[in-house]
């Protein structure tokens, strides 16, 4: 019989959410996104899916992309309402 384990149970490195806060990965990508801010209507959807936590929110409630830790996935761009994010090269 297997035995319940909450993930705060799981061993150190289990668990990569945000790891990149401590290591910058932002060279491992090719592409970044860039934002148009005339369109962005400040949802913030951006910020929630980047898996890597490159994506903060200014006190505008505008995304802010941070490229030493962005590595292009372009989930982010993918993910946006409006369609106000373009993966271009860095
Ligand atoms: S998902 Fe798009 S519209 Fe929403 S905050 Fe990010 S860039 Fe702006
Ligand atoms: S491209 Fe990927 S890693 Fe870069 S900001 Fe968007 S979701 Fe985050």
């Amino acid at each position: 019989m297997s035995q319940k384990r909450a993930w705060q149970d799981l061993p150190k490195g289990a668990v990569s959410y945000k790891s990149s806060m401590d290591y910058k990965t932002g060279d491992w990508g090719v592409n970044a996104p860039k934002i148009d801010y005339d369109k962005c209507i400040k949802c913030n959807l951006c910020h929630f899916f980047c898996p890597e936590g490159a994506i903060s929110v200014r006190d505008d409630e505008t995304p802010e992309v941070s490229l030493d830790y962005c590595k292009g996935c372009g989930i982010c761009a993918k993910e946006c309402p409006v369609q106000c994010m373009e993966m271009v090269r860095k």
